[in-house]
């Protein structure tokens, strides 16, 4: 196979997929620690998803009100459910600070408080106090564009060091060799080359899954490739169940309203006007956490209090704020609202619904980045060669659910820890062995199938059906028989890829290939999420199950993983296993924070 297609060589010590937030700056790290280094990205570095990151990324830093890491620690592990590993938590949120300074070092135009100082916004389930409240002012903003700030900061920072960039690469598969990583193959989307990065250290940093459903506040290249190379590769996901559902999509066109806005004062309103928040989260209200948020918004439409002639969407209000404040603080937002929802906001509510926003799940890290999977009994065994970080990753930080502000403090948290780890244990220029061919011949015989695929099914219907299974079946609310339904329909669909047609048969921008080959990623997870989601017979974090509405620690308090067998249609069998929860913490500066009932 490897004869009809042109395969062109690289070497490098270390190969980074993926160009947003976490991959760059582990690019960097890599880069400035001597090793040689290269990025490879399917867009453009700052059109990365990290780009439209609006709120803001959370740390201690306490320039507005008092705040520390050990209540920064204790909300992310609440917010987690107490899925979140807190090892990693207590790395992430010591860091934070410090990640935060160097950002603002890289040239991040961070708001301002009148002393000067970076301005932090309150976000939801950010609290003083070990979750005692007041909010806390926590989240770092620049405006409502800190992503666009830092994804921009990053990349120029990345170009100060000697790191190749291979910008509209595709990655199609991992080389895997005796359970080894040894780097990956990719497509050169421009004159349809082949390439073989060979690498000691390669590092998946591709960004999460969200557009296996319908309505999705992320980019239409948030295809999780790096989830589908690990699959395909015969390693584990984790914990895929937990999808983050954000308040504030606007209705219909699913572009996200930052939470900020409600930071800012926001609030929510149903049919009859009334502020119901209050009712759910009587002490942290519009600013409780993202799935408590959510679910209350799709009870109330689901009560018959929804807005609008089909009574489904919800009412954000930002007209009662000084219209400077929203210009200051909040001004992409107030273009957004105007451009996709044809709504003044210094006059009128938005029209919200809850949206498919971030994925908890993702491949297995310890917090050095280093992929981890079940073997021998060991579950922390490491799979050598091979790194994530990012949304791609399951570290796990964020547990069974996110709390808003904390990914873009996980990309450069994680993203310099996995830098740091790879120049630990790597020396640079370290010899390579000899080419792997069957690695090879498997990525190019999968990419050779869907470019002959003659099937009667196009892509975007396929990629239609897989979407509106998952967000009728396996959304804010889940039970058994919604789950079991969906879990027959997610196989037939998968199953429906076996009958794909395309008709571009080229390799030189041949998006249908492309959106193909990205299709085969997102279907293999849609199955694992939903497998995973029938599995889980409790509601904790962002899985809510009807039909077991408690948490359940005795059974449940474990780390999902799922093995997913086959691509393109074929196979399709799934294998569910566990991890255990990392129950301590890193240091004993901090003790372990015990599981209680989730109230805000
Ligand atoms: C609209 C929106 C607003 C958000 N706001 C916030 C916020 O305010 N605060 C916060 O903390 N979080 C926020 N989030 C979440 C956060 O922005 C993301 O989780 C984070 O940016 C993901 O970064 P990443 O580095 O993992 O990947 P991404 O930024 O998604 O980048 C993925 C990279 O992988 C590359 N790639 C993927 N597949 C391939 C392949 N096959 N071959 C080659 N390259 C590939 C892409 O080219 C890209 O460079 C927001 C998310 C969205 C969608």
């Amino acid at each position: 196979m490897s004869d009809t297609y042109k395969i062109i060589d690289h070497t490098y010590d270390a190969v980074v997929v993926g160009a947003g937030g976490s991959g760059l700056r582990a690019v960097q790290e890599c880069a400035q620690s001597g090793l040689k280094t290269a990025c490879i990205t399917k867009v453009f570095p700052t059109r990365s998803h990290t780009v439209a990151a609006q709120g803001g990324i959370a740390a201690s830093l306490g320039n507005m009100g008092p705040d520390h890491w050990t209540w920064h620690m204790y909300d992310t592990v609440k917010g987690s459910d107490w899925l979140g590993d807190q090892d990693a938590i207590e790395y992430m949120v010591r860091e934070a600070p410090a990640a935060v300074y160097e950002l603002e070092h890289a040239g991040v135009p961070f708001s301002r408080t009148d002393a000067g100082k970076i301005y932090q916004r309150p976000f939801g389930g950010m609290m003083q106090n070990m979750g005692e409240g007041p909010p806390a002012q926590r989240t770092c903003a620049a405006a409502d564009r800190t992503g666009h700030a830092m994804l921009h900061a990053l990349y120029q920072q990345s170009l100060r060091f000697d790191a190749d960039f291979y910008i509209e690469y595709f990655a199609l598969d991992l080389i895997m060799e005796d359970g080894e990583c040894k780097g990956v193959i990719a497509l050169c989307m421009e004159d349809g080359s082949i390439h073989r990065f060979r690498s000691h250290a390669t590092v998946l940093a591709t960004g999460g899954y969200g557009r296996c459903y319908f309505s999705a506040t992320s980019a239409h290249t948030c295809t999780g490739d790096g989830g589908g190379m690990v699959l395909r590769a015969g390693l584990p996901l984790q914990d895929m169940e937990f999808v983050q559902f954000h308040p504030t999509g606007i209705y219909g066109a699913g572009v996200l309203i930052t939470e900020g806005a409600r930071g800012e004062g926001g609030y929510l309103t149903n049919s009859e006007g009334e502020r119901f928040m209050e009712r759910y989260a009587p002490s942290a209200k519009d600013l409780a956490s993202r799935d408590v948020v959510s679910r209350s918004m799709a009870a109330e439409i689901r009560e018959g209090r929804g807005v609008g002639p089909n009574k489904d969407y919800i009412y954000l209000h930002l007209d009662h704020i000084d219209p400077k404040v929203l210009h200051e603080r909040l001004p992409g937002i107030t273009e957004t609202g105007k451009i996709f929802a044809g709504v003044d906001l210094t006059r009128q509510p938005l029209p919200v619904t809850p949206t498919v926003h971030y994925n908890m799940g993702g491949i297995p890290t310890n917090y050095h980045g280093e992929v981890v999977h079940l073997k021998d009994g060991d579950p922390d065994a490491v799979v050598p060669g091979l790194f994530a970080v990012g949304e791609a990753a399951c570290v796990s930080v964020h547990g069974a659910n996110r709390l808003g502000s904390n990914s873009l403090i996980d990309l450069v948290v994680f993203g310099r820890a996995t830098g740091k780890r790879i120049a630990e244990i790597l020396k640079p220029n370290t010899k390579h062995g000899t080419v792997v061919t069957a690695a090879d011949d498997a990525a190019i015989a999968r990419l050779d199938h869907f470019r002959n695929a003659k099937g009667a099914a196009p892509t975007a219907q396929i990629r239609n059906d897989m979407q509106r299974t998952m967000q009728k079946h396996c959304a804010v609310f889940r039970d058994t028989a919604l789950l079991d339904e969906g879990v027959a329909h997610m196989d037939a669909v998968y199953k429906s890829l076996g009958d794909v047609g395309i008709t571009d048969r080229s390799l030189i921008w041949n998006t249908d290939l492309i959106e193909t080959l990205e299709l085969d990623n997102l279907l293999c997870q849609a199955v694992v999420t939903i497998r995973g989601a029938a599995n889980r017979k409790e509601s904790r974090g962002a899985h809510m199950h009807e039909d077991y509405p408690e948490r359940d620690d005795k059974n449940f308090m474990k780390h999902t993983i799922a093995t997913f067998d086959g691509w393109g249609g074929k196979g399709g069998s799934v294998t569910l296993d566990y991890r255990p929860v990392h129950d301590y913490t890193l240091t004993d500066d901090v003790e372990y924070i015990k599981p209680k009932k989730r109230v805000y």
